[in-house]
């Protein structure tokens, strides 16, 4: 790779995933892939080809098309007929495959039946993948579980204690449940068991365990605080469920503060549109880490603007590669292939320009494609 030119070696440099679900594995209508293209909102699109007039669906007919053997530019009919005629699996196996990903890391608290799991995914991609466990999921299973209220404190640290056996790091949805302008001091544990009790009583009447106490949520935060794994946060750009004005990361400030939370990684993941909030953070912090992953595929040709930014105040040992794709495999590829696109555009440019040595570019590009994310979860 030494006699390489720099963007041949961005071409080429592992990535690994550190914030991703699963791919679909079986067929489904044209409609269901033009809802997958839109995150914010949660219903069914009344004009779901509308989703095809975006950044990301243009951007799918751009640098999908090629995998799929039609030309740059495909029309989106040719698309989804290609598509159609593939079968889902062959487009998640040519897609994921071509993404150059070494190592995926996945939230498992979105599981349906619908989308491959760790096992599915390392066989259709041919890569390792790691399990990052749901606290809200563990939380939610527990309560349904466990005779007496008083036993939740002590069950849910066990359980996660045995979870962090396999699992390489923790993620919280605070931001969707109840947003980051709250008070996450660790609780105490007579507030836990009370909330607990309130939670189990609200489900007798018939409601769906739904996390959504603040306590109980500030109390998972903190049990897996002391576990010292990896503590990835959901940040910013998500569906309309989320008040996105309350998951900006500054309202975390008091939580970074305190001193239980300096040894433990906090990862801030996605952060559009306050990406520049969480650069701060990762520079105020020496345990914040972030990446821009999601909005890199929904901003299509913008993303390199966003890729550069997230080269702005955040130290480079502590930002990380993510796609945070769902479902169609084309957000596995087409994370890697834009993220891959901007850097050998933003960089290589600084290097062009004699702002960056491309020995200082090539060592940070390294750190950002998988290193950082191989030291902090403790990847084998
Ligand atoms: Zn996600």
């Amino acid at each position: 790779m030494a006699g390489s030119s720099f963007p041949d070696f961005v071409e080429h440099v592992s990535l690994i995933d550190h914030h991703v679900h699963g791919a679909f594995h079986a067929d489904g209508g044209e409609a269901r892939f033009q809802n997958s293209l839109n995150e914010g909102n949660t219903e069914s699109l009344t004009k779901p080809e509308d989703t095809y007039s975006t950044q990301l669906g243009i951007a799918i007919r751009c640098w999908c098309s090629g995998i799929l053997d039609l030309p740059r530019h495909a029309s989106a009919a040719e698309y989804w007929s290609r598509r159609s005629e593939l079968g889902e699996l062959e487009v998640s196996r040519r897609m994921t495959r071509a993404a150059g990903v070494s190592d995926w890391l996945i939230d498992t608290g979105l599981d349906t039946a619908d989308y491959l799991g760790p096992a599915g995914m390392a066989d259709v991609s041919g890569g390792r993948t790691h399990e990052i466990v749901r606290l809200e999921v563990v939380a939610e299973q527990l309560i349904q579980k466990i005779a007496n209220p008083a036993d939740y404190v002590e069950e849910f640290g066990q359980r996660l204690q045995n979870l962090a056996l396999s699992a390489v790091g923790f993620k919280t949805v605070l931001a969707y449940r109840a947003g980051f302008d709250q008070n996450l001091s660790r609780p105490a544990p007579a507030a836990v068991t009370e909330s607990a009790r309130r939670w189990q009583e609200n489900l007798g009447t018939g409601t769906i365990a739904k996390l959504t106490d603040v306590t109980l949520m500030a109390h998972g935060i903190h049990t897996a605080v002391s576990m010292k794994l990896p503590l990835q946060f959901h940040v910013g750009f998500g569906d309309r469920d989320l008040d996105l004005h309350k998951t900006n990361p500054l309202y975390l400030l008091d939580f970074l503060r305190s001193a239980e939370v300096r040894d433990t990684p906090i990862m801030l993941l996605h952060c559009y549109p306050f990406e520049r909030e969480a650069g701060y953070l990762a520079h105020a912090f020496e345990n914040v880490y972030i990446d821009v992953g999601l909005a890199v595929n929904f901003t299509g040709s913008r993303s390199r603007n966003l890729v550069a930014r997230s080269f702005e105040l955040a130290p480079f040992t502590k930002v990380l590669y993510s796609s945070d794709a769902f479902g169609p495999a084309e957000l596995h590829y087409l994370g890697a292939r834009l993220w891959r696109n901007a850097i050998a555009k933003v960089v290589g440019g600084w290097i062009d320009d004699d702002d960056w040595s491309e020995a200082d570019a090539r060592r940070i590009v390294q750190l950002i494609a998988h290193e950082n994310a191989r030291r902090v979860y403790a990847l084998p």
